[in-house]
């Protein structure tokens, strides 16, 4: 069976595509320096998939870390989520974005490498498609970024599609994810944000279990349905499943490639529409208030999920009541996270 080293293993994504990983056979391989998790997931996970896991608590910035690694794994492919993610904190601190993302990106890669370890698969997101293109995106639109968080996944997009250029050996899958959100239907592993979440289904979840008094609506005059924000909400686990199949389709071709695939549903939901599925979900009530639209925003994004349909054969199959269950479920048996 394939041997896989997962870079961010123990953080949402990354914990998600452990359990899909196990539950398949493969062999999993995690580094991953806690900044933005906890060993406990993946405690968790073992206890999901009753399987274990190789754990090395070590930084991608360390590259005698990586090289001891690769030399004392025979490793197949590397499925890379590791890195930093707030877009607010990117504005910040955009050097200590820049450094991790970047910089240790370059080193996975120069350890790949060395390694000759040529197969990979990387988290990009639907930030690049930036604010000139119109949804439904399709891979081929040209790619920006509005802040630093957004600009390392266009560079790094880049520093693989130059990559490949220069040595057609590498075989490399680019995932653009839409908005992950859910849990595993255990309830055992989730998202566990630190502090007051950013993103809006965390948020929510909070406001549902009392630990938020009331929702911020970032804008109520959008030209959307309800006039609230649209996005692809997708259920972390079929953006796991995606994970399988980009690494499916790595190990089987005979010629090598650089392809990037969204992985979204296709549909749009509005922060309202969301709202009230959480609210069936819950059986709680969840106040918000409409308040001005927050800087940055787009007013609708959503995915062409076609190419990932026809070349991976993925689609996403859960819905928004599922993701709203499931992230019911993590919180109210988790109230604390991994805490
Ligand atoms: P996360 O923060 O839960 O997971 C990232 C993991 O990487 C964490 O466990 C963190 O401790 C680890 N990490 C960070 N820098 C590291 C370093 N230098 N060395 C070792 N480990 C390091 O985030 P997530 O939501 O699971 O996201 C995973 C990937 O998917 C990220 O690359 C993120 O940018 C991308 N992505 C996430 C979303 C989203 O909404 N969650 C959307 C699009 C893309
Ligand atoms: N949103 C909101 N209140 C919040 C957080 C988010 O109204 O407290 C809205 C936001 O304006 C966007 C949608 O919810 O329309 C999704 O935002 P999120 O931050 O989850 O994802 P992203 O902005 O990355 O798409």
């Amino acid at each position: 069976m394939q041997t896989i080293l997962v870079t961010g293993g123990a953080g949402y994504i990354g914990s998600h595509t452990c359990v899909e990983l196990l539950e398949k056979n493969y062999e999993v391989i995690v580094i991953d320096n806690l900044i933005n998790s906890s060993k406990e997931s993946l405690n968790r996970v073992k206890k999901i998939t009753g399987k274990s896991i190789t754990f090395y608590e070590k930084d991608i910035l360390d590259k005698d870390a990586l090289d001891k690694i690769f030399n004392d794994h025979k490793i197949d492919a590397v499925i890379h989520f590791a890195g930093l993610k707030a877009v607010g904190e990117s504005t910040q601190i955009p050097l200590t974005y820049y450094h991790n993302n970047l910089t240790g990106t370059l080193i996975l890669l120069q350890a790949m490498q060395q390694a000759s370890v040529f197969n990979l698969v990387f988290s990009s997101s639907a930030t690049v498609y930036g604010e000139v293109n119109q949804a439904p995106y399709t891979e081929d639109m040209p790619l920006s970024a509005t802040n630093p968080y957004g600009l390392t996944k266009v560079m790094i997009e880049q520093f693989l599609q130059d990559t490949y250029e220069s040595h057609n050996y590498w075989n490399i899958s680019i995932l653009r994810y839409f908005n992950p959100v859910g849990a595993h239907k255990s309830g055992l592993i989730g998202e566990d944000p630190n502090g007051i979440p950013n993103n809006l289904m965390p948020y929510v979840s909070q406001v549902a279990v009392g630990k938020l008094k009331q929702l911020k609506v970032f804008g109520g005059d959008y030209p959307t349905i309800d006039g609230t924000g649209v996005r692809d909400y997708i259920h972390v686990t079929d953006l796991a499943l995606g994970h399988i199949k980009a690494l499916e389709k790595i190990a089987s071709q005979t010629q090598t490639s650089i392809e990037a695939y969204n992985l979204g549903t296709g549909n749009g939901s509005s922060v309202l529409e969301v709202v009230n599925a959480f609210k069936e979900a819950s059986s709680k009530d969840i106040p918000y208030d409409i308040v001005d639209r927050r800087p940055g925003d787009l007013a609708i994004a959503y995915a062409n999920a076609g190419k990932a349909k026809a070349q991976l054969g993925w689609e996403a199959n859960q819905t928004l009541k599922d993701m709203c269950q499931d992230t019911w479920n993590w919180q109210t048996n988790n109230p604390n996270g991994y805490r």
